[in-house]
């Protein structure tokens, strides 16, 4: 479980991104941050992995402060998954999925096992795309390849940043879908950024809105629909329905 205690954060320049932000990630469940552009998202995301540091407040992991970690064993115990998949352009799929198994010094067949697994599971076929170059995938190709090497390791949280935005919408609904199944499955504890309402309640077994660095509302989509805390968080559940989407 990752829980946030009253946790703030200031860039350098004075920015104010978070404020006083309180809650919890339950292991094993989908917890989507929400809100529009600029309102604190990916800095909250960020926090849990330490790309960024929260100036006040605190953020446990399993109880545990997570300053109190090693950094790189943080990292490497955490898949991150980013909207521009940061895929090393000039490695094959196979050694993409490899890195941080062989940072934990994976023997090499317990890694090709893995590659096979994870390529099966997130819907690719491993024959034929083991040794493809980056170069050579589509978007939705390379998305995947970006969730499976988030997973090689076997981390037990998995941070992801509006991984399908920059997607087409028939690829982007088909991954949804597969992220979903995927989770029941495998059971990890997924914090997953996006600036989509029908993403959020499609996905998240918990919804946390974010407006303005200040935590809106938190609960489950039908919580939420039911308990709408304001004005704004009315609204921003209806623009789904008038986008008219997907
Ligand atoms: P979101 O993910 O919801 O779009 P961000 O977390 O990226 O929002 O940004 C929250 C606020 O922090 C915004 O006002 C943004 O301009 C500011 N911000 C983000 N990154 C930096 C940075 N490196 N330095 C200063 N301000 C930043």
């Amino acid at each position: 479980m990752i829980e946030f205690k009253s946790v703030g954060m200031t860039y350098p320049n004075g920015n104010e991104a978070l404020k006083n932000i309180n809650l919890r990630i339950n292991s094993g469940e989908i917890t989507v941050f929400i809100g529009p552009s600029g309102s604190g998202k990916t800095t909250a995301l960020k926090m849990i992995n330490r790309l960024e540091d929260n100036t006040s407040g605190e953020i446990l992991i399993k109880g545990r402060n997570i300053r109190e970690y090693n950094i790189h064993r943080l990292r490497w115990g955490m898949g991150y998954v980013l909207q521009q998949v940061a895929l090393f352009p000039h490695m094959t799929v196979e050694e993409n999925i490899s890195v941080v198994p062989e940072l934990k010094k994976w023997k090499k067949n317990r890694i090709n096992k893995k590659i096979d697994e994870l390529l099966k599971m997130v819907g690719l076929d491993s024959e034929k795309y083991r040794k493809r170059n980056i170069q050579e995938l589509s978007g939705g190709e390379a998305q995947r390849i970006g969730i499976a090497r988030a997973l090689a390791a076997d981390p037990e949280i998995i941070l992801m940043d509006e991984p399908f935005s920059a997607l087409d919408p028939v690829t982007r609904t088909g991954l949804q879908k597969d992220i979903k199944e995927m989770q029941q499955k495998i059971n990890k504890t997924i914090v997953f950024v996006t600036h989509d309402i029908e993403e959020a309640f499609y996905l998240g077994d918990k919804i946390c809105i974010i407006k303005d660095g200040e935590l809106v509302q938190q609960g489950s989509e039908e919580e939420i629909i039911r308990n709408p805390r304001n004005e704004f968080v009315k609204e921003f559940i209806s623009s789904g329905n008038k986008r008219g989407e997907k």
